[in-house]
């Protein structure tokens, strides 16, 4: 009967989202039928605002004259209640009042800054990711905004990459389930409510996988690699219910992403049945002239509309061209009206047919934009984004022994560095600095020093002198050392990603006193700091952590957070072992450290990471003990169910990420030695112990074949369960009937 019951509510449920998608299909139809082919194609225009905030109409009286000929479908960048209802009653001055939707990156926030994405990534909390996601859609809905270019989902294998930090890191089965987090976060559970934004899953495809690192770049990639690392996350974005894709600036094999008929027809609308639309990035589609694909904007548009990029992100191309195209029979009208469909569906689905200024209320704008448990919820989040990566004789947490502290770095009190790339409306007032952070924390019974000592950006060595000075008169010294907020993002590859300028300088001075040094490091991306963490008692791995940053820091500093982050990706010892993640495959020459000759790696570098995927300590000590198998066989039906005990063995409360992997040590397709397939933050008291379970059905054992089909293959598989990817003290084998 129970099960009656919840398939028949099921079937209820379908049949309601089947005939809601019909009323706005009819909706849809009943707009285009009155459509002249200029007004379709002006749908598929993007237009960016960016610079018409300010004294709209007289700048940019092309752009809104163009938008009241209906020759616009989006407008990107214009942001703020009195713009998107000022440039959106222009709209309304067209001739069939089609509303306009109002897209920007809201990466990691908008007014309140939440961690950069990566940062995020490393609370392994879906929970707390969906909640940034979601208040971030708050505000952005509050200022007027549709849509937001976010998430990136593309998996990121090179800490060169920029772009790294707009994402969930390097693995896969994370990858899935933080973008599905974040897009239900953006979007709720359905499109149109009044706190929530369309989320746009980008960058596709492989765009993460950019060859040696460099933005923007060509990528070369086996079928193979794309279906089982790269795609995933795009099919769970797929799933999730993302309402628009972006397509990527990198060529797949040899074929721009915008203009990729695999990709965009085979895959996304093809396989996988997707009902949004596609925007391609910015210019990306007259970008093919440059990569030599196309000989002009005409044929750049032809090859974009017919792969399936459905809007046009400032290049013109279809605005220009399209028309034409279709005269010369080059499109059909029904290329052209399955993009529109596509994007009138969400304009109707968003409310704005119904109310296109429904976005648009002072009152919300002011109330959300000031929302105290907004400043509370970036402040959790940040918190639990921290990895303490090293602590030696346990110098954390701050003993109230120590008196005087010197803060030493360029990082120490740099408000507008701590909200990284993409600061959504850019206010570094609100941030709180580690400086700040820790006067607050400490009060008047700890003397806190503070200089910079050295710049980012310079080689000037000056300050070292005076960093010398104040850490000899300290009981402990705080090192705040990183990159600048510009140094990761778009654009901003790396070669070197060590600490730049005269850091490492500075920390060799300053540890040369004999002073213990905590080491409070900020990136977008891993760097290499190898002589730090050699030296260093503690190193912290603070990211970029948003306008909270000084107090989540504090917070972990004197121990009134437990720090529980564990890494998203593999960190280097050197720039040369990139890319390295621990997906590593056991090859006919085994490593081996003591042997010179014929071994897979390097003779001058060690194999291993210097911090390992999955990495992270904590103030107390974790027991994983009496792992049990429900059963040692299964077929491909069956599950089993591996439980174990973890026990809190320390004196403090604290949040454990227990981890799943798996290896199928004969396959068909060579496998790497363990693959994430689950995990779970626990949080335990001192001295509790719970039973933990994960359940292992096919699911857990597949892979993508050389036919390009998602399967297992019986046999037997090792089960792995641990606190992080190099240290799986837990082992079991079972067998795949
Ligand atoms: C970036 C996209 C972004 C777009 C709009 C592009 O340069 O690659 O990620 O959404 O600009 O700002």
């Amino acid at each position: 009967l129970g099960i009656g019951v919840l398939s028949l509510a099921l079937a209820g449920i379908q049949l309601s989202a089947v005939a809601q998608r019909k009323s706005v299909n009819q909706r849809v139809d009943s707009v285009m039928r009155l459509m002249t082919l200029d007004e379709k194609i002006g749908q598929l225009n993007q237009y960016s605002g960016r610079e018409v905030t300010g004294p709209l109409v007289k700048q940019n009286a092309n752009m809104l004259n163009d938008i009241k000929l209906g020759r616009v479908g989006s407008m990107l960048n214009v942001q703020g209640v009195k713009n998107t209802r000022q440039v959106q009653e222009v709209a309304m001055q067209s001739r069939l009042k089609i509303p306009l939707l109002f897209g920007m990156d809201v990466i990691h926030g908008y007014k309140t800054i939440f961690p950069v994405p990566l940062a995020e990534s490393a609370t392994w909390d879906m929970d707390l990711i969906g909640l940034s996601a979601h208040i971030a859609a708050k505000e952005a809905a509050a200022v007027g905004l549709h849509w937001t270019f976010a998430p990136m989902v593309d998996i990121a294998r090179d800490p060169r990459w920029g772009r790294i930090m707009e994402g969930a890191g390097e693995d896969t089965y994370l990858g899935n389930e933080i973008a599905k987090a974040r897009i239900i976060g953006f979007q709720g559970k359905k499109l149109g409510g009044l706190d929530a934004v369309m989320a746009c899953a980008k960058h596709f495809a492989a765009y993460g996988a950019v060859s040696s690192g460099r933005d923007y770049n060509d990528v070369e990639m086996s079928d193979h690699q794309l279906w089982e690392t790269y795609l995933p996350p795009f099919k769970a974005a797929v799933d999730a219910g993302a309402a628009t894709f972006m397509s990527s600036f990198n060529t797949l094999n040899g074929v721009p992403a915008a203009a990729s008929d695999y990709l965009q027809r085979d895959i996304l609308k093809g396989k996988w049945n997707y009902s949004g639309f596609v925007v391609s990035d910015w210019g990306s589609i007259d970008q093919m002239i440059k990569w030599g694909y196309v000989a002009d904007k005409k044929e750049a548009a032809l090859k974009a509309i017919l792969s399936g990029c459905d809007m046009d992100m400032m290049s013109y191309s279809y605005l220009e061209h399209l028309k034409d195209l279709v005269s010369s029979k080059k499109v059909s009208v029904k290329i052209i009206d399955d993009a529109v469909k596509r994007i009138l569906a969400k304009k109707f689905e968003l409310g704005l047919f119904d109310d296109p200024y429904r976005f648009c209320s002072e009152e919300r704008e002011k109330a959300e934009l000031n929302n105290p448990e907004h400043v509370n919820a970036t402040l959790k989040v940040a918190q639990k984004s921290i990895v303490l990566l090293k602590n030696q004789d346990a110098v954390l947490p701050i003993k109230q022994s120590v008196k005087t502290i010197a803060l030493i770095g360029p990082l120490g009190d740099s408000k507008r560095d701590m909200q990284g790339a993409w600061a959504g409306a850019n206010d570094a007032d609100r941030v709180v600095t580690l400086l700040k952070g820790l006067q607050q924390k400490l009060g008047n019974n700890v003397r806190i020093n503070f200089v910079k000592g050295a710049s980012i950006k310079t080689n000037d060595t000056t300050g070292i002198a005076e960093a010398v000075k104040i850490a000899k008169d300290a009981d402990l010294v705080i090192m705040a050392l990183g990159e600048a907020y510009d140094m990761s993002g778009e654009s901003r590859s790396r070669a070197d990603i060590g600490l730049p300028g005269k850091q490492n300088e500075l920390f060799n001075a300053v540890q040369a006193t004999g002073k213990p040094v905590v080491a409070v490091l900020m990136a977008g991306r891993p760097l290499t700091f190898n002589q730090i963490a050699d030296k260093a008692k503690a190193v912290v791995y603070a990211w970029f952590l948003g306008d909270q940053a000084g107090n989540a820091i504090a917070d972990v500093l004197t121990g009134k957070m437990n720090p529980s982050g564990k890494l998203p990706v593999t960190f280097p010892r050197s720039v040369g072992q990139i890319p390295l993640t621990y997906n590593d495959y056991k090859t006919g020459h085994p490593y081996n450290a003591n042997v010179f000759q014929y071994q897979t790696g390097y003779i001058d570098v060690p194999n291993s990471p210097l911090y390992a995927f999955g990495y992270g300590l904590s103030y107390t000590t974790y027991k994983y003990a009496d792992l049990k198998l429900s059963n040692t066989t299964m077929d491909k039906k069956g599950v089993i169910t591996a439980s174990f005990n973890l026990t809190n063995t320390g004196t403090t409360a604290g949040e454990e990420v227990v981890q799943l992997y798996v290896h199928d040590p004969v396959a068909s397709v060579v496998q790497p030695t363990k693959k994430l397939k689950g995990f779970q933050k626990v949080a335990l008291s001192p001295g509790e112990s719970k039973t933990i379970s994960f359940t292992i059905s096919n699911e857990t054992l597949a892979f993508y074949n050389q036919q390009l089909k998602w399967d297992s293959e019986p046999g037997k598989f090792k089960i792995m369960i641990g606190g992080s990817s190099d240290k799986l003290e837990l082992q079991a084998d079972m067998e795949l009937k």
